[in-house]
């Protein structure tokens, strides 16, 4: 519970920018900053200031849970694809007359060069990998996405991941790659000459940590099958810590 004059400011985290913005405030007198987490990862890296993690129970556990913290702004740093989260804090804050900022880096964008294939969903990925004829694939789409890809049974998949994927759909070719960004541009460029990759599959993160897989696919005229962002709530965005710290000076 905050001391008296004291501001509770909840990031909704998982983010690399939900860490910097609680490493930022954290330090601040007069704010309490809490990290919250999905709980997804199994030892999470602790960011500055308090840390809770585990869903809050939809829109109502958070709206209890707000209430109960008296939270003063919400920062929902999540991922641009954790849609939901998205949704559900929109509902809560909105409800409770509570101020919210997405901070979400901006999306990546095609450049001179890149040969882009834009999907809405990993069924359309599937299609445009057949549409593309690609044989060897670069699939890093996170562990959670897989299972439809285990319909291309007759090309090679490279399966990139942080953690291993339980459980592994059945893939007729494939390799499972356990890595973690950042990912560096000259390890990309090798890892696409090594595996003979022909096309890469990804979703549009943004953010440079793993942006380096994009320029090493123009410099080798690979296409690239990339899922857009899911639609979010129309709130006010902030692409950077520095302009989510702007924000939140004029409502504190
Ligand atoms: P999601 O689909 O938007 O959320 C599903 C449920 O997980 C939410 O309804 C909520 O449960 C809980 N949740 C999500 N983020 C939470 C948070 N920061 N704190 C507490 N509960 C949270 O999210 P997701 O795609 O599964 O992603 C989960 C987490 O991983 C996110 O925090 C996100 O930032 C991070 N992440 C996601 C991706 C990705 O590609 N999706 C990539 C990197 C990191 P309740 O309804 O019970 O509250």
């Amino acid at each position: 519970m905050p001391s008296t004059g004291t501001a509770t400011i909840l990031i909704l985290g998982g983010t690399s920018e939900g860490y910097a913005l609680a490493e930022a405030l954290a330090a601040r007198d007069g704010l309490r900053v809490i990290s919250s987490l999905a709980g997804r990862t199994a030892a999470p890296r602790r960011p500055a200031g308090e840390l809770r993690i585990g869903g809050f129970g939809g829109i109502a556990g958070l709206s209890t849970y707000l209430a109960r913290e008296r939270v003063a702004a919400v920062i929902d740093a999540t991922h641009p694809f954790a849609a939901t989260m998205g949704v559900h804090a929109a509902e809560a804050c909105a409800h409770a007359d509570i101020p919210l900022l997405r901070l979400e880096r901006p999306a990546w964008q095609p450049g001179p060069g890149d040969r882009w294939e834009r999907v809405n969903d990993w069924y359309g990925a599937v299609f445009a990998v057949r549409m593309l004829g690609a044989r060897r694939v670069l699939l890093a789409v996170g562990r959670q996405a897989l299972a439809p890809f285990a319909l291309l049974d007759d090309v090679w998949l490279l399966v990139r991941c942080v953690s291993r994927p339980e459980p592994l759909p059945a893939f007729a070719h494939a390799e499972l790659l356990l890595d973690r960004g950042p990912f560096h541009l000259d390890a990309e460029r090798a890892l696409l000459r090594e595996r003979a990759i022909d096309c890469i599959v990804c979703k549009n993160s943004g953010g440079d940590a793993s942006a380096a897989k994009l320029q090493a696919a123009r410099e080798r005229a690979i296409p690239v099958v990339m899922r857009e962002r899911p639609a979010r709530p129309a709130l006010p965005t902030a692409p950077s810590v520095d302009a989510a710290l702007a924000w939140l000076a004029k409502r504190l």
